[in-house]
Parts: structure tokens; sequence; C-alpha cells
């Protein structure tokens, strides 16, 4: 068996972490397996879907290395959704009701007061024929439910483990809306079938979605994929997804200067039994795949992570690799291989250098405290003379020391900010031989 698996992403905005995650999942286990990895947008609400977000998710796809095999369009399939609805209504599993949003929040309000769990009534089944008639004759349409078996619909969850559903515990599912709109429901199952997905790998947002989704593979004559839910992603402190973190864009992280490795290296190892570690490339991500390593507790997504994964790498570019992008900073055109493996161990992502390129081949401003302004302007004295070496700055501090009584902090603290302006920062025996003799004596004051 070839595994055949699909994301399936609305085009009615960017992808975010989340969804990216459930793609990725899917990609693994797709490449693990030699096997397939389909694009599907799911665009049946015209309203909502555009083309920029369809070609953004592929955008953000491609800048992931998450290649697909083939993609296409719900809205070019309702053809075959049509030939369904048939088939579901021949078989009298689809069934007419006729229900305004107010007659049903009247049913569930009534429901929830007597303490029964707000599930539709079936009250549709009963209509004869001359009531339906009648209810169109007021100008009614009807919408569609699938008749839900009502028994337990049992499966064996790739991550949840063995999964029971009872479907008489939930409302028969509507399929197709008043207007003839489809809902997800259906689409997805036909379109599983057609294309022959062996595994449905999504949210456990989807739970519950599958217990109807199956009894609907079965009615249709498909036997159902195999099904895998995933936890979700909580926030750092396992509080569910803020708001910040469920709208964090692929596109975000990309422009905020992430690499795609440090993202995919998060996304793959949270919520699994790996410890979140960085991984050179796609290929090793997916030889680590298991379903199995997948837990049942959410998956933590904490940006701290993000940062130490993305230091890592970034602190291992070469600058012939940064080059492009450090010249797209301000004084970036001056940077120097020099300059690059001065800074970079103390850069999270490569767009920080912006403050160094500046201290190095700019200007800056320092805020000395007033009881260091004397230290500082006499320090020019005891620089070695010559050019500024390697081994200059023991020598000059060792001097200064001597001659100034100071030690540990009060000794360096005042010289690297008169120096850099800053407080911390990469070692200052090479941050003067970047700066040069001029500039530091300038600095100095
Ligand atoms: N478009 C659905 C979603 O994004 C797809 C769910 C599925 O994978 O079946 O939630």
């Amino acid at each position: 068996m070839t595994v055949k698996v699909r994301f399936a992403p609305s085009p009615t905005g960017r992808l975010h972490v989340g969804n990216v995650r459930t793609a990725l999942i899917n990609w693994l286990f797709a490449r693990k397996m030699g096997g397939e990895f389909l694009l599907r947008f799911d665009d049946t609400d015209p309203e909502r879907s555009k083309q920029e977000y369809v070609d953004g998710i592929k955008a953000d796809l491609s800048w992931l290395g998450l290649d697909w095999d083939d993609s296409f369009h719900q809205s070019s399939r309702f053809d075959e959704y049509d030939a369904a609805v048939l088939k579901l209504k021949e078989a009298g599993l689809l069934y007419a009701c006729y229900e305004t949003p107010e007659e049903l929040e009247r049913k569930r309000k009534i429901a929830l007061s007597r303490g029964r769990p707000p599930v539709y009534d079936r009250a549709a089944l009963e209509l004869t024929d001359a009531e339906k008639a009648a209810l169109e004759a007021e100008g009614r349409k009807p919408h569609w439910r699938f008749k839900l078996s009502g028994e337990p619909c049992v499966w064996n969850d790739l991550v949840r483990g063995e999964q029971s559903i009872d479907t008489s515990s939930i409302s028969d599912p509507v399929l197709v809306r008043a207007d003839g709109s489809y809902l997800y429901t259906l689409p997805s199952v036909v379109d599983d079938i057609n294309a022959k997905i062996t595994h449905v790998v999504r949210g456990e947002d989807h739970v519950t979605n599958s217990g109807a989704q199956i009894e609907i593979f079965r009615a249709l004559g498909g036997s159902s994929p195999d099904m895998a839910h995933t936890p979700l992603l909580v926030g750092a402190d396992g509080q569910g997804l803020s708001k910040r973190l469920g709208s964090l864009s692929i596109q975000q992280l990309r422009e905020d200067g992430f690499e795609a490795m440090s993202v995919l290296s998060l996304l793959a190892k949270i919520g699994t039994s790996d410890p979140v570690e960085l991984r050179e490339n796609l290929a090793i991500l997916s030889d680590e795949f298991d379903f199995a390593k997948i837990g049942r507790a959410p998956a933590r997504f904490d940006e701290k992570d993000l940062f130490n994964l993305n230091s890592q790498i970034v602190h291992s570019l070469p600058f012939e690799d940064v080059k492009a992008k450090l010249g797209a900073l301000p004084l970036g055109d001056q940077a120097t291989a020099e300059f690059w493996e001065l800074v970079s161990p103390n850069l999270q992502l490569v767009k920080d250098a912006g403050i160094w390129l500046q201290v190095v081949y700019g200007d800056i401003s320092a805020d000395i405290p007033d009881e260091d302004r004397d230290y500082v302007a006499g320090a020019s004295a005891l620089l070695p003379d010559g050019e500024i070496t390697a081994e200059s700055w023991s020598i000059w501090t060792s001097a200064l020391k001597t001659a100034s009584g100071r030690k540990g902090k009060g000794l360096f603290m005042p010289l690297r900010l008169a120096l850099t302006g800053q407080s911390r920062g990469p070692e200052m025996d090479k941050m003067i031989v970047a700066l040069g003799r001029e500039k530091v004596l300038k600095r100095l004051g």
C-alpha cells in the first residue's frame, strides 16, 4: 500500500504555526513512507476563499520546503459532491430539514434546560410529503442532514489509540445548506475517497467530525482511511494558544528573519517524546518521524525555543550565506567575514546584526554614568601604541586596572558602553580590532 496523505487548508488566510504543524506531520509521514503528499484547497466558500491566500499558502509551504505531489481545489469538484448527495439521498441517509436557525436555537435551549444534550431531535424525519410541500410553499428551502447510525463509531487512532464516538450523542450533521452550498464534512470525504487517501492526519478538534465522516465514508461505499488526530498547540504557559500565537503566521516568522529549519525542527519535535533539538534538514526529521512518539498532551510552542534553535543556525552560518541578508540592512554592504565572525555568536536572528553594523561601521551614542566619565576619558592615554591587535585589549585593560584600581565590571563595562553604546555584545578584544584605533579614540572622547 502506498501511503497517500493530504493537507487541506481553507484559503481564507495565511498559514499559522498550528496548521503548518499539521502540514508538516503529514509531509514527514508521507516522505518517510515513500508516499504522496497532496495539497487540497478547501475553497467551497466563494466569499471567504481568495486567490491571494492560495498563492500565499503555496509560498509558505515552499519556503519551508514542504513540496506537494499534486494539488487541487474543492471548488472544481462540485459535480462529484452533487453525485454523492444523490447517492446518499437514494440510500435514505440524507434528509430534508426546514427549521430556521432561530427554531434550532430554541430547541437547543429547551434541551439544555431539561438537562439533555443539545442534539438535533430529528423532527424533520417525521415530516410527511404534504407537510414538506406546505413548508416549501411558505418559501422555505431545505437544508440536508446526514442520518447517523446512532451506534458507537470505533477506530484505532494512530495518535490517540482506540476511539469511540457515540453517534447517538451528536447531531446529524448538516451536509448541504439551504442555499445549496456545502459544509466541509461531505466534500472532504468525497475527495478522500476519490484521491485514495490512506491516512487522514489532522488536529484533534476534528475527532468528533471523524465519527460522522467515518459513517459517510461507509455510506458512500468506501472504507475509511486510517486516522490520526494530533493534540493542539498551546503557548509556553500551557494555557491554550495565545491570541498572538494563534495568529502567528509563517509569513510573519519569515519576515522576522527566522530560518525555515528552526521553525520546522520546533514544530516537528514539540509534543513528541524526542527532545526539542535543531535538525539540519527535513530528511532527518522525516527519518525520525513516528506517530508513536506523539503524546496525548498538548504540544507546547514556546517562542524561547524558537529563538534558541534559530541562534544555533545563525551561529553556524558562513558569511557567504548571510552576505545578501546583511547587505539589505543599513551599512550592511560594508560587512566583512571578520565582522560576521565577531557578531554572529551573539545573534538570534541575522537581522539583529543591524545594531552591530551601526556600532562597527556607523556612529553610536553612549550614555556613560557620571562616575565613569573621567575613567573613560583617561583610558585613551593607556591604549597601546600602534595598530590595534588581538592582544591590545588585555594589555590595555591590565594597565587600566593598575592605574585605576578598578576591577571586574567596573573596569570593563564603562569601556564597553563607551565603545559600543551597548551593555552587552561581542567580545571586546575582537571588537576593538574591528573598530580600529581611530574610532576607539574618538569614542573614548
Ligand atoms: N479544511 C479543514 C481544516 O482546515 C480540513 C480538515 C481535514 O484535514 O479534514 O480544518
